[in-house]
């Protein structure tokens, strides 16, 4: 089981961001912080979670590292005995935030793994995305969380946007893979509602042939691509759990949680959240939305689809995708070998 605990806030919101979190709400985090230790409290003891049982623990947002790394403490104090010994414990981060004290701290609470958003090391772009750092910041930064010691680092690039040339994304690689990390997530940018960029013509690069050419860069600098957008000579265990359909604990205001055939939707607003921590919208999946959710996810990655699931239907379907080389049979499961099209091979797969 994996658990994940989402972080509302952020210091300032950047321009493409429909994520579920807050630039204006910095006086609720303490009460924040408490209302979800009492919503895990709840969840450890009516999900019957066994001790050393979670194999991955998540904090992502918003921005994890606008939290002073102390109000973390009685959170992970609860938590601990449910973490398996090696289970993996990641923090978002973002550069001019994650502070060589802050980063410290997480790390002597256990956290194992920083995910950066990086974004870019380039000037321009990086305020052209409305972020809030800088180019050396995201160095620093980067660099600070491997001095105090945090094994696996991770940074995320943002490619398709207006200012992407080959010549820039390539530079963000290069200076990516001067720093001490095993993985990298790689991102296009995408128009979202409810955003500044949002019904603008301007923000894109959306050439397929650029995003592969980066896609092939960045395995060629020696981080193997396991998901469309997600490389890394590390593999995050909690990304491979997600494709897996494994249950996950959902903390937070917005933080999703699956078990076995149901989803819980918690509310996303904070005020809303803190009214009641435990309450929950709960969605039933059927056994076809459940196979085909198995499908898009194993498709997406490199967990593939085990061969015994699928219908007769879906059988002659996969004959036609193996003829024609979109998907390859290693053992008892079936394979993507282009994850760029992984939609379209789902959708002609479940047709
Ligand atoms: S830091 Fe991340 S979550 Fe916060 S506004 Fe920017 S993209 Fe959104």
């Amino acid at each position: 089981m994996l658990a994940y605990l989402h972080i509302p806030f952020c210091d300032s919101k950047c321009h493409y961001c429909a994520f579920n979190s807050y630039d204006n709400k910095s006086p609720l985090k303490k009460a924040y912080m408490s209302a979800i230790n009492d919503q895990l409290r709840f969840e450890l003891e009516h999900r019957v979670i066994d001790t050393q049982s979670l194999t991955s623990l998540f904090i992502g947002g918003g921005t994890p590292s606008c939290i002073d790394a102390a109000w973390y403490e009685p959170f992970f104090a609860l938590i601990a005995p449910y973490l398996s010994p090696n289970a993996e414990i990641t923090t978002e981060a973002n550069p001019h935030s994650a502070t060589p004290s802050w980063l410290q701290t997480m790390r002597t609470l256990g956290v194992n793994r920083v995910s950066f958003g990086v974004q870019s090391f380039n000037a321009q772009k990086l305020a052209f995305l409305g972020r809030n750092h800088t180019p050396s910041t995201a160095l620093r930064a980067v660099e600070n969380a491997f001095k105090v010691g945090i094994e696996n680092l991770s940074v995320d690039l943002m490619y398709a946007t207006a200012h992407d040339t080959k010549a820039l994304l390539d530079e963000d690689l290069r200076i990516a893979c001067a720093l001490p990390i095993n993985h990298i997530s790689a991102y296009a940018l995408t128009l979202e509602e409810n955003t500044p960029f949002f019904g603008r013509n301007d923000t894109l690069n959306p050439s397929e042939e650029l995003a592969r050419t980066f896609a092939a860069s960045i395995v060629e600098a020696g981080f193997p691509q396991y998901e469309i957008s997600n490389f890394g000579r590390y593999q995050s265990r909690h990304n491979t759990g997600y494709w897996l359909h494994e249950n996950y604990m959902g903390i937070g205001a917005g933080a999703v949680g699956f078990f076995n055939d149901r989803r819980f939707y918690p509310p996303n607003q904070i005020e809303t959240y803190f009214q009641n921590p435990l309450a929950k919208r709960t969605e039933i999946l059927s056994t076809e939305e459940l196979h085909v959710e198995k499908i898009f996810l194993g498709l997406r990655s490199n967990v593939g689809i085990l061969t015994s699931i699928l219908s007769p239907r879906e059988r002659e379907n996969a004959a036609i995708l193996l003829q024609e080389k979109k998907l390859v049979t290693i053992g008892d499961r079936l394979f993507n070998l282009d994850y760029f099209l992984s939609d379209e091979i789902a959708l002609f797969l479940t047709r």
